[in-house]
């Protein structure tokens, strides 16, 4: 939890900035009015927390209630969380007392609930969700490829550090693109492919729910709707699935190839799938430096190779018909992006190499990749062939846009969004 604001009940919106504006020289955000808690609010921004002064706009208000009651003064302690309903649950379970059941609009289009004071010590505890900067992309959306469906999936969202995301790129040019959050976070979607034809083919499948509390808050981890989901609406179980491809061994993207079975052993979460996975990719994953070892977590791969159902391929094996891997390097040494051609039209799935719409410019390149030359390298060479042969491109970590055909206008590339 992150200190948002502190509220202050006012008598007289003018009088109290005349104090905390004209004397104490702090800015002042605009005005707002909520009629569903009748007051006005002003906010004044002091470090990273703000003062919030909210003066009664109807007898009625709990504002007035309070002056009437206790005069003007110290009215809550507002804290931020990134998903209330959760945090209210949460509480609920612990046995405090709150005074919202279920969270309500408050200002700045955020969600907010109250903790009940006799819980507090005395201290109104107001929770806030801000609103959501990003929109998310998240039920599955369909493309007709030749004879081929294409089915974009979501595992969820998680988030990262936006620093760490667009390398050597400074902060005010990534971040009117995805605003991160008050921990420098950015979200990313987790959208495995699944590519139907004679077979159900899916590609990459999120990061699964082996995940510990700890690393979940870290990654800000939001699986309440998750690939199990998304598979139902798309029309399937796991159990339909004939193929399962990996484009690097990476959590993030073969976290959901495990699932932990009632004995507690870890076992193929796809029951009918054949697995692949690139060679050399295996080898670096089982055999991991102090670079990647957070990355190439065991459990999602190995037990695959226990049950017999993993097949590693080369560069440029065809894992299924009309569906191959192709070479990138970059992120990793053997990082494979996956081509699909039918119907003399093709589209790719390229994982970690743009993992967002918003790295299609080449040095825009993830301070995570082990060898940034050789992402630059293809990225600059795998647009131009892209934007002439309008590939459909599927952004796997892109919260808001699926996928799209890079095309270019007076020199610059952009990407037409499609799903
Ligand atoms: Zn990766
Ligand atoms: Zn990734």
């Amino acid at each position: 939890m992150i200190l948002d604001h502190l509220g202050i009940a006012v008598q007289d919106l003018e009088k109290a900035l005349a104090f905390f504006r004209d004397m104490l020289g702090l800015h002042v955000e605009a005005t707002e009015e909520v009629g569903s808690q009748r007051v006005r609010a002003t906010f004044l921004p002091a470090g990273d927390p703000k003062l919030e002064l909210l003066e009664a706009t109807a007898p009625e208000s709990a504002i007035a209630k309070f002056v009437e009651r206790r005069g003007p003064g110290l009215h809550h302690v507002a804290f931020r969380v990134p998903d209330i309903h959760q945090a209210l649950a949460t509480l609920r379970a612990r046995g405090v007392r709150l005074i919202d059941e279920t969270p309500r609009p408050g200002a700045e289009g955020a969600l907010v609930a109250f903790v009940h004071p006799s819980a507090s010590h005395g201290v109104l505890v107001e929770l806030k969700q801000p609103a959501d900067r990003v929109p998310r992309f998240r039920t599955p959306a369909r493309h007709t490829l030749g004879d081929l469906e294409l089915v974009t999936l979501s595992d969820g969202f998680f988030a990262l550090d936006g620093g760490a995301m667009f390398g050597v790129v400074p902060r005010p040019l990534w971040e009117t693109r995805l605003p991160p959050d008050d921990r420098n976070r950015i979200p990313l979607g987790m959208r495995p492919l699944l590519v139907r034809g004679d077979q159900n083919v899916i590609i990459d499948a999120g990061c699964g729910d082996k995940m510990d509390a700890k690393s979940a808050a870290i990654y800000g981890l939001e699986r309440a709707y998750h690939l199990d989901h998304s598979l139902a609406e798309a029309g399937l179980t796991a159990e339909d699935i004939d193929v399962v491809v990996a484009s690097h061994l990476h959590f993030d993207h073969v976290g959901g190839f495990t699932a932990t079975a009632a004995d507690g052993r870890l076992v193929p979460r796809f029951p009918k799938a054949r697995y692949i996975a690139h060679r050399q990719e295996w080898e670096d994953a089982t055999h991991p430096h102090e670079r990647n070892r957070a990355s190439y977590l065991q459990e999602n791969f190995v037990p695959l190779m226990e049950a017999g159902v993993l097949t590693l391929v080369d560069d440029g094996a065809e894992v299924a018909p009309g569906i191959r891997y192709r070479r990138s390097g970059g992120h990793t040494m053997h990082h494979q992006v996956v081509t699909i051609a039918s119907g003399g039209r093709t589209a790719v799935f390229v994982a970690d190499m743009f993992p967002t719409s918003a790295h299609l410019p080449a040095p825009w390149v993830m301070g995570y990749d082990l060898y940034p030359m050789d992402t630059l390298a293809f990225k600059r060479a795998f647009t131009r062939e892209a934007i002439d042969g309008e590939y459909l491109i599927f952004f796997e970590h892109d919260p808001s846009l699926a996928a799209g055909v890079i095309r270019e206008k007076d020199g610059k590339a952009y990407v037409d969004r499609v799903l």
